[in-house]
């Protein structure tokens, strides 16, 4: 039985970014870090899992998927792994980890999978570095993309990141064959988007579907293409921009509600 707490993974990365006084994302070297804990990592051809830990003592070997080719995500995975070498370790153990225990989208179940990444969303995304950066421009999917390059995380857990501290009501949509796969809500935004809910006609994300090109600019839309749920006024509009990933089948989207914004 593995003990959990919530937060516990993130006031555990914290901790370590204090202890090696790490003070900007260029220094977050998570194999450095790893090495400094007396883990190894290495890469190796993976069948069904992302990440293994394995532990003997207080040393262990992290192995990472060579399939995995971006950069971003290799990280997440070495943070994720180290968090169960951090967290979870007894003595002798090893962890196997799938895709969907690796992933940046939290879950409202406490178990040693959420924990892992929450510890490597905070060590590679650390509050105190990432909040202040969400907050210095309007939201776009540009900024995003920019705070993905410092921090050399993927787009989407910088993106999840980013609508767990910006100061702006935001939503971030993922679809896929023209339905939500998943959408998280920044936590003033007022609406639900459901995953599985078909994509609205006038919704600008819908045209990559139809097998439109899709501009990468942010465009208003009535808000009620997207808000299915909730009471919304029939003229009220917010801004969405969405950008297509052809080689996924999937649109990224950002949603935002201004100060105008007429409920
Ligand atoms: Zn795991």
């Amino acid at each position: 039985m593995v003990y959990v707490d919530r937060g516990v993974g993130a006031r555990r990365a914290r901790s370590i970014i204090h202890e090696y006084r790490i003070r900007t994302p260029k220094e977050i070297d998570v194999e450095g870090i790893a090495a400094l804990k007396n883990v190894c990592v290495r890469e190796d051809i993976l069948e069904g899992c992302e990440g293994r830990l394995v532990r003997k003592g207080n040393c262990g070997i992290i192995t990472v998927n060579t399939n995995t080719r971006e950069v971003g995500k290799k990280r997440f995975t070495i943070g994720h792994e180290l968090g169960h070498f951090e967290l979870h370790g007894k003595k002798n153990s090893s962890f196997i980890c799938s895709k969907k225990d690796v992933q940046p989208l939290g879950s409202f179940n406490v178990s040693p999978e959420t924990e892992a990444n929450e510890f490597a969303a905070e060590l590679l995304m650390p509050e105190d570095m990432f909040k202040p950066q969400c907050a210095q421009t309007s939201p776009s999917l540009n900024h995003i993309q920019s705070l993905a390059y410092d921090f050399q995380t993927t787009l989407t857990a910088t993106a999840l990141r980013y609508i767990q501290y910006c100061p702006y009501r935001c939503a971030i949509v993922v679809s896929k064959e023209n339905k939500i796969k998943w959408a998280k809500e920044s936590e003033d935004f007022g609406y639900r988007l459901e995953s599985g809910q078909k994509l609205h006609p006038d919704s600008w994300a819908t045209d990559f579907f139809q097998g439109e090109d899709l501009t990468r600019e942010m465009q208003t839309v009535l808000a009620r293409s997207w808000f299915q749920y909730g009471r919304v006024s029939s003229t009220a509009c917010l801004s969405e921009q969405s950008w297509s990933f052809p080689n996924y089948g999937e649109v990224l989207t950002l949603l935002f509600l201004d100060d105008s914004f007429d409920e």
